[in-house]
Formats: C-alpha cells, structure tokens, sequence
C-alpha cells in the first residue's frame, strides 16, 4: 500500500471515493448553489439519537429540530427503519431543499449476528472471515435503516492493557492493512445504492494504538517514519479499496490533539492520497480539543479542526455555533465550507439516498437467521487459536465424563465489547449448552467454582472434585466483555479475581483438563500456564462463540487460528512485540525477542504468529524466483515470486498459516528484525503438500523515511526472507536488490 502512494492508482482510489470528476459531480454543485450558509454548516453537523424527546432526551430532540430545519447532515446511533424513516421524513419533507439524512452506527463487529471480536477475526489470518462479518453486518444493518458502520477500526497497537486492542487487528500493519481492506470490501460492496451495503469508516486517524501505557485517549509521541511504515497502511489500504469516511482519533500526535493534525487528515490523506470522502471527527472530538489545552475556546477548536480537515463534527456543535462568524473574519473560507460540503454530498448521492431515502418497512431482517448463524460459528471457528496442546488433550472424545466449570461456563457474556445494546435479545448459546448439544452421550457436570471477578473462593473445592470425578475438565475462564473495549484498560491483564487460584486447584487434582480463555486482549498467564496441559485462546467469540468452542473441543474444526498480537509473560515486559527495531547489541535473527529483563525470561510468552492444530505441518524452505533484481524494476511494479513448500505431516486434516518475513539488515533508518509480508491459511489433507506462493515488490521491500513530504525508500542490498509458521520462522533465503 506504501508504494502505490506514490502511483498512479492514487488517482484510481480517488476515483472510487466519489472525488470530482466522478458521477454526481454536476448535481452536488447545483444543489451547492443553491445551499445558504446555514445549510451548508448544517451538512457538517452529526447529533446523536438517544431514543427519547424531550427533556433528558439528550441530544433527539435537538436533532428532529434540525432536521426540519434543513440544519443536520447525520444522526449517529440510530436505527430501525420505522425510527429513522420518521427522522429522514423529517429532513426530506420539510426541510427547504430536502437532503437527506445518513445515519451511521457502531456496527463494529456484526448488527444483529455478532461475530468475533475484530482481534479474533485477526487471529483467523484469513481476511474472508472479516469480509464476511461485513457482509452480513451491512445487510443486517442497512435494512433497519442504517447507511454508515463507524468502522473498520485499524489501529495498530503494541499494548495489550488498552481496551481498543480488541476492536482492530493487532501489532501487525500488514495484516491490519488485509484485514481493514477486507472489511470495506465488505461492507461497501460494488456499489452503495445496494440495499444491503454500507459505507465504512477508517478509524481512528492516526496512531491511537500508540497512546502511553495503554491508557485510552493519551498521548502519542511519534515519528514520521513510524506514522507511516506502522500506522498508515491499513489506512492507505482501506483507502485503495474505496473507503467512503475516516475519523479522526481522540489522542494526540506529537503534540497535538489528532482532531487538529493537519498533517495527517489534510497533507497526507487528502492531498498526497486524494482522499475524495470526508472525515468525520469522534464524539465531541473538536470540542474536546479545548480541554487538550490546544484549542482556546470552542470557536477556536471548530476553526483549528476545520483548517485541519475535519468534515463533520460528531455530536459536538462548535461548527455550527462559530461557523457564520468564522466565516465573516476570514478565519475560514467559503471555499473550504464548499468542499466540505461537497464531500458529504457526494456520499449522500453514492448511497443513493436522493432517490431512495427511506429504509422499505416491509422487508427488515429483524433478527439473525440460521445463515447469518451458520457463518457467525464457522467464522468463529476459524479465529480459535491453539495455544497449548500437551499429551493430546484435545480434542476430547464425546463419551465418558466430562466437568465443565469456571465463570464463564454457563455464561452469555460471548459477544465482546462494542456488540451494541441492540443486539442484547439475542442470547448467545453457552460453552456448557454447547457442549451438551455436542456430546449427548457423555456424562456432563457442571461447577462454576468463582465468579468472573470477585474474590469468593468457596466454589473451588467443590470444581476440584467435579474434575477428579470426571475422565477430563474444561475450565472456561477469561475476562467479562466490559473488561476491553473503549476507556476499558487494565494496568493488569492476569486472570481477573480468583480464577487462576480456580485453575491451579484443578491442576493439583492431576486430572487432565482445558483452560479455554475468553478475553479482549492477551491476558498473562505466569501463575498457571506451566501447569496447564491444553489452553484454548478463544476471545469473545460472538453469538455462536459456544457453539464454535465445542467444535474446536470435540475436533468437528480443526483449530488453525495464529496470534495476531505477541503474548507476555508479564506486564512489566509491555511493550512486547516481534517487529521491534533492530538493536546494538547481540542479536539472534532466531531468538529476536530477548528482552534483558534479569527478573524475566527472554521472550514473549507466545510469539506473534504462533497457534497449534491437531496435526503437524513442515514448512520447507522458500524458494525465490530470482536471487537479484533491480530496485528500478520493483520500482516500475516487478516482484519476486517466494514459493513455499508445506505438508501436513500429521494424521487429521488440517488449517495451517504460512507466513512470510522479511529483514532488511541495513538501511537508512533501522528496520524492525522482522515484517510480516505475506500469508495464506491452507487447509490440507492428512499427508497432503502444496506450494504456496507468495510476491514480494516494492510495497512489501521498501520502507518511509522520516521525511514529512513522503519519501519511500528501496534500497540496495540484502533482504532476509524467512518462511515458517509464527514470527520465529527460521527458513531463510537472501534476495538481493540492486
Ligand atoms: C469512539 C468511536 C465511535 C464513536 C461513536 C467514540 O467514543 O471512539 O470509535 O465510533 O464513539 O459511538
């Protein structure tokens, strides 16, 4: 994606964005001329709908007021074709010229079906699952009304104690950048007047994964080539797909709050990318700028948020309230309104929403259905990820005697942060309900031993007994949804209340048992991994995340899910990531995580890549379809074919995730000792083999410098191709550029 910033496919995207001169070009200027002052800022306002009018009604009612009047662009956080055809009547019948409203919600990860969280759907390397929860999510949501989903969200992170790690797909630019590619695809389709697509939204613009410590809305310190080599590619990517809306992020870069970055919402994503739709800023994002300290007044944030490229104010009303007097002293130009506007338009008329405003009352889908299930669970399915599998634990056989115990045992609390409050009547199916349905025969217990966080340890005894007398134990345990996701950070990402004192209870009856792990985030597990023969990482999973698990348990799915996120062994080693820069002093291309903690062992707890199966695979060497090539070649579009051997050498069929990675030993600025830059999850046969190919050009082999006009760089010299299946791959080919 980095590469083709500088090509002309920059235009092509432009041209999928709806920039001039695309199709409603002359429409959206007529109806600009005939727009007032009023009407235009009134196009840059989004209010939030809260359900009720009146008093505490929050900001309805102001918003039908608006409407009416011709003085709202959107409405956030509403839905049900009855409730916003009532809204939208609003605009079109009664306001002067009629435009339509959008309405955008948080459809994050699934309307009504929920899927797995956006961390698990990394850890599927496979960006079909993440285009699939788009789909369905767009059908699901644009029937009852809904225009815009407030994602992908694409922001890297190095922090596991940040709630926002389970809303994008992990440390990885790479696999971010598929998976935000993938999404938009999703949602957004061929075309936007479809009655079961959406428009997306890029978010956060830029760098919130780097805010400190992992607190949320915090500061980010970074420089130019880390902004572009590790947080602009999912971006661009998304961009190159068609994204129709960015938003902009609450923390800020390098000194100021990312709703005033000029450099990155203007310079870089409208100018040198030619992004065509419009950036919309986060709740009461402009507004807050004044408590940033940046902004002197709320006059001063809309005009600092404006020049900088905000679009559209969300929730906040600082643009409308200031933006006449801005106007008048020149602080902001009629021309910047205009384009503003414009882009706003041009969404408006790509959803087709001039001439189909209304969501048809008749044919909603008010619920899932048993497809949209099917493709929840299989989706599910694909995102497990095999921490841990000693003596064959798993799979469990479907007879005999089986203790299913732990806090989330029998709970519903599948579905993961940012599910919406919508979605609540429909009740996932429980890991202990799913279990039974899939093991009819055995001999099933169940024992919750602690609750999810408090301290009450008197159940344990009672697990521990259920596991001595019964033939294996599942200890579901984990991290309630409220535990990730926004402003929900933890300074400890251990096992909340007593459950790892659950979990060593069961190890010391000897029993064999399972740890599945429910969470938003790595969580450490020091004070009982060792102990633990079998550990499923199954994240919040979603609707048919129950039934998901026992299709992992039972061995009906094969798991083949990788971490898209480096596990720690503790939090003091945060940040721990594999694609780290490389450092002075010893270095081992094979053992690249030695942290130098004399309290804690080297390495992560489970690298960026790693996950089991219940067969075994060899990766061969790569094969490079040419050692040398030309830097002005690759420049010009060549690549080099990487071919990669595997076989299942085990006796089941089976999911494995060939992953590729480069390093670049020497360059103008240092590299990370490793990128990921290819990967394929195949399935294959008990003994099959195959080739997986792979190409590597300018986009994978180059890099950003710190140049802020946007210099890419590919340089002369040695490039380390590793083939493997985590990010401690150790088959190695050279590529020399020349
Ligand atoms: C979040 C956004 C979200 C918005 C609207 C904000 O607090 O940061 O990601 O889209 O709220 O709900």
């Amino acid at each position: 994606a980095a590469a083709r910033a500088q090509s002309p496919a920059a235009s092509d995207a432009a041209r999928r964005a709806g920039t001039e001169p695309g199709p409603h070009e002359a429409e959206v200027r007529a109806l600009l001329g005939r727009m007032t002052v009023d009407e235009k800022l009134g196009q840059l306002q989004q209010l939030a709908w809260t359900g009720a009018t009146g008093p505490g009604g929050g900001q309805t009612a102001a918003a039908e007021k608006a409407a009416r009047r011709g003085r709202l662009g959107s409405v956030l956080n509403v839905y049900g074709a009855r409730t916003t055809n009532a809204l939208q009547r609003m605009a079109v019948r009664e306001s002067r010229l009629g435009i339509p409203l959008i309405f955008g919600l948080d459809v994050i990860h699934g309307m009504w079906t929920t899927f797995p969280i956006p961390l698990g759907q990394a850890a599927a390397f496979d960006p079909a699952v993440a285009e699939r929860d788009a789909e369905v999510s767009a059908r699901e949501a644009r029937s009852n009304g809904v225009h815009w989903a407030f994602s992908p969200m694409m922001d890297v992170t190095h922090e596991p104690r940040w709630g926002r790690i389970a809303e994008g797909g992990g440390e990885d630019p790479y696999l971010t950048a598929a998976l935000a590619a993938a999404k938009t695809r999703g949602y957004q389709g061929e075309d936007l007047r479809s009655r079961d697509r959406l428009a997306a939204c890029a978010k956060h613009l830029v760098a919130y994964g780097g805010v400190e410590g992992g607190r949320d809305y915090n500061t980010v310190d970074v420089s130019e080539a880390r902004l572009r080599n590790l947080y602009l590619p999912p971006f661009r990517a998304a961009l190159d797909a068609g994204v129709a809306t960015v938003m902009a992020s609450f923390n800020t870069v390098s000194g100021v709050p990312a709703h005033g970055y000029r450099h990155a919402l203007t310079e870089i994503l409208k100018e040198e990318w030619a992004f065509g739709g419009f950036v919309v800023s986060d709740y009461n994002g402009v507004q807050e700028m004044t408590v940033h300290g940046y902004a002197a007044d709320r006059s001063d944030a809309a005009r600092l948020a404006f020049d900088a490229g905000i679009d559209m104010e969300m929730a906040s009303t600082t643009l409308n309230e200031y933006g006449k007097r801005l106007l008048r002293s020149g602080r902001i130009t009629t021309d910047r309104l205009d384009d503003a506007v414009a882009r706003i338009l041009r969404l408006k008329f790509r959803l087709g929403l001039f001439d189909h405003p209304y969501a048809d009352e008749d044919t909603v889908i008010a619920g899932p259905t048993k497809a949209s299930r099917a493709a929840a669970r299989e989706a599910a399915g694909r995102t497990m990820v095999l921490l841990k599998n000693e003596k064959s634990t798993l799979p469990l056989g479907r007879s005999g005697s089986i203790a299913v115990v732990g806090p989330f045992a029998d709970s519903t609390d599948l579905r993961g942060s940012w599910a919406g409050t919508w979605a609540d009547a429909f009740r996932p199916v429980t890991v202990l309900e799913a279990v039974k349905d899939a093991a009819p025969k055995a001999r099933i217990s169940h024992v919750r031993g602690v609750d999810a966080s408090g301290r009450n340890t008197r159940g344990i005894a009672r697990a521990a007994s259920a596991a001595r007398a019964t033939d294996v134990t599942v200890v579901v345990a984990g991290e309630a949804a409220t535990l990730s996701g926004e402003a929900s950070v933890r300074g400890d990402i251990t096992l909340p209340g007593e459950q790892e004192r659950l979990i060593t209870a069961i190890a010391d009856t000897g029993a064999p048992f399972v740890v599945v792990l429910l969470s938003g985030r790595p969580l450490t597990m020091e004070g009982w991994l060792d102990r633990t023969p079998a550990v499923l990482q199954a994240w919040h999973p979603g609707l048919e995340g129950g039934n998901a698990i026992a299709d992992v348990l039972f061995g009906a799915v094969n798991p083949g899910g990788k971490l898209p996120v480096t596990f720690p062994r503790a939090v003091g080693q945060i940040p721990v990531y594999y694609n780290h820069e490389n450092t002075g002093r010893p270095y081992d291309p094979h053992n690249h995580y030695t942290s130098g903690y004399l309290d804690l062992a080297d390495g992560p707890q489970f690298p960026f890549g790693h996950g089991l199966s219940y067969t075994t695979f060899d990766i061969g060497e790569p094969r490079l379809g040419v050692s040398r090539v030309r830097a002005e070649a690759l420049r010009k579009g060549d690549t080099v074919e990487v071919a990669v051997p595997v076989r299942n050498t085990g006796r089941r069929k089976g999911d494995e995730v060939v992953q590729l990675y480069i390093r670049d030993p020497v360059a103008s600025i240092v590299q990370p000792v490793r990128r990921l830059s290819g990967f394929r999850r195949v399935t294959l046969r008990a003994g099959e083999a195959t080739t997986v190919r792979f190409r590597l050009g300018a986009e994978e082999l180059g890099f950003w410098t710190q140049d802020r006009q946007g210099r890419f760089l590919l340089e002369k010299g040695e490039i380390q191709v590793f083939a493997g299946n985590s990010s401690l791959a150790k088959r190695e080919r050279v590529l020399t550029i020349t």
